[in-house]
């Protein structure tokens, strides 16, 4: 019988469950590229209630305590005292959200002798040394598209409050205010501006597709190209490197996995490269950008906004820059934790634990370590071209 260590965040500070503002979530078939969505034998949640902090426990006790298993749920995953330390040795199942990560440093693997399957519950498995799962065996399984277009919907959110001003003007209404002219001051359309695309995977191209109708110039740059129709279909540019995507551009959104490849990619040279009054939104990962060379350039105007949900670590400490500097619309990350991508990821990690514990095969889409190697969605997305 296995034990699984479940690491999520904690529950919200008026009690569990929360008062839901509505009754039910929308029935979704399919995703756009046709993948089935996560189907487990069955659920013991109802779709629509919170399931990533500690009480939601993503809904598995039942399913695990039935079949014989043990459920440790915490959220507490920092240092050596922390619950998630102390449990880890004879964890054989770990199941973290990139919300809220529990690290699976080299030293944390070393200590989990008994570990062979770590499993993201959402999508970006960066918090797992996946070196150290590749040379020990481990899996990493991750649920695969269960929030990619919250994530879209949040990017374009993003570009809108950033270039609009959106969020000076909601406080100036807050504080009993009117200035029309202070509220329009840095106040823009984003008609007719150029966006960039950084990565169109399946979170970029969700983007491209939502921002298209807003008469925007489309320009990407991934490490491989879309298909002639899907470029034509958008208007898109295409560009083989990001540094010649960010000079041509008003908004860039950014997608990429964070990799060696994509780590501090955003710093000073590249910003310094970008048109004045620029805007990034960053919904993939904090570490692509420079945290300090984000701030430099907001205050010297070379961006004119930077949002986002990402931050380095995580939970961002009280005194992180990017919770002060100028013109920032970060939110904590939730894009891919809205009360909809919950019952998605929570479903998609019953399919793999069941299919885990009955020895069939995860899906190759859920799969990025198997048998010592990067597989599946890890052979395409993080390993190095
Ligand atoms: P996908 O794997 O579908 O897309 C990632 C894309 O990035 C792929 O097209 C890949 O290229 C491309 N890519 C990888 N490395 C590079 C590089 N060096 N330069 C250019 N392109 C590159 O993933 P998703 O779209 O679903 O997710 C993207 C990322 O978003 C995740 O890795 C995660 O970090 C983040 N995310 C954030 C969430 C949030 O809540 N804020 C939730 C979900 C994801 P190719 O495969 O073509 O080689």
């Amino acid at each position: 019988m296995a034990k699984v260590l479940c690491v999520l965040y904690p529950d919200p500070v008026t009690g569990f469950p929360p008062a839901y503002a509505r009754d039910s979530i929308p029935l979704i078939e399919s995703y756009p590229n046709g993948q089935s969505l996560p189907s487990p034998h069955a659920i013991d949640f109802t779709p629509g209630e919170l399931l990533g902090s500690v009480s939601g426990e993503l809904g598995l006790r039942t399913f695990l305590e039935a079949a014989g298993h043990t459920l440790v749920v915490t959220s507490d995953k920092e240092g050596p005292d922390s619950e998630f330390e102390r449990e880890l040795p004879d964890a054989d199942v770990v199941i973290s959200q990139p919300f809220w990560p529990a690290y699976l440093t080299p030293e944390r693997l070393a200590k989990a002798e008994r570990l062979s399957l770590a499993i993201t519950a959402g999508i970006g498995s960066d918090h797992v040394d996946l070196a150290t799962a590749i040379e020990r065996g481990i899996t990493v399984a991750e649920v695969t598209y269960s929030n990619s277009i919250g994530v879209a919907e949040h990017t374009v959110m993003q570009v809108l409050a950033l270039v609009r001003d959106y969020i000076p003007q909601y406080e100036i209404v807050i504080g009993g205010g009117w200035n029309i002219a202070d509220a329009v001051s840095r106040s823009y359309d984003l008609e007719g501006m150029e966006v960039g695309v950084f990565a169109a995977g399946r979170i970029g191209r969700a983007v491209i597709e939502r921002l298209a109708p807003f008469g925007v110039k489309l320009h990407y740059n991934d490490r491989y190209r879309l298909p002639a129709d899907v470029e034509e279909r958008y208007g898109l540019t295409f560009h083989d490197d990001i540094r010649s995507l960010v000079k041509e551009v008003d908004v860039l959104t950014v997608h990429a996995p964070l990799t060696e490849e994509t780590r501090g990619l955003i710093d000073d040279e590249l910003l310094a490269s970008m048109r004045r009054g620029s805007y990034i939104v960053n919904p993939a990962r904090g570490a692509i950008a420079d945290r300090d060379a984000v701030v430099r350039a907001l205050e010297s105007g070379r961006l004119a906004g930077y949002a986002g949900d990402v931050w380095a670590p995580q939970p961002a400490p009280a005194d992180h820059p990017w919770r002060s500097m100028p013109h920032h619309g970060m939110t904590p990350h939730t894009s891919g934790t809205s009360l909809a991508g919950q019952a998605r990821y929570a479903a998609g990690v019953r399919e793999i634990l069941e299919s885990w514990f009955a020895g069939r095969a995860i899906r190759p889409e859920y799969l990025i370590v198997e048998g010592g190697a990067y597989a599946g969605t890890g052979a395409h997305s993080y390993q190095a071209k």
